[in-house]
């Protein structure tokens, strides 16, 4: 299992409702620079931000936050 395929797992176990995209085309709407994310969230409520960075932290993977992308598609 990867390390976004364990992260991904267990945020799912903690919060079950939460959005979340894996698939590398729909991935590539949050690229930055041409980055591409291995992973986006879409959280909608504050629990579900603080267990999202709390286990970014815990498995210590880089995490972007994104408002609208306006900004970040500029680079
Ligand atoms: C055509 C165009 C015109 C623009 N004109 C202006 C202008 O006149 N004046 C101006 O000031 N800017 C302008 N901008 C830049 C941009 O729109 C603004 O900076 C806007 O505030 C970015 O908001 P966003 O939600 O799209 O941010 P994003 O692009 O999503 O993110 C911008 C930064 O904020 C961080 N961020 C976003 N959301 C959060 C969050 N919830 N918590 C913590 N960090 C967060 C991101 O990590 C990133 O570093 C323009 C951009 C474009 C494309």
């Amino acid at each position: 299992m990867t390390e976004i395929e364990s992260f991904a797992t267990t945020l799912q176990h903690y919060s079950t409702a939460i959005r979340t995209i894996s698939d590398p085309d729909e991935l590539r709407n949050y690229a930055v620079d041409g980055m591409l994310p291995r992973f986006a969230i879409i959280p909608e409520t504050v629990e579900q931000v603080s267990q999202a960075v709390a286990l970014a932290n815990q498995q210590g993977l880089t995490l972007i936050t994104r408002g609208g992308g306006s900004r970040l598609n500029l680079g």
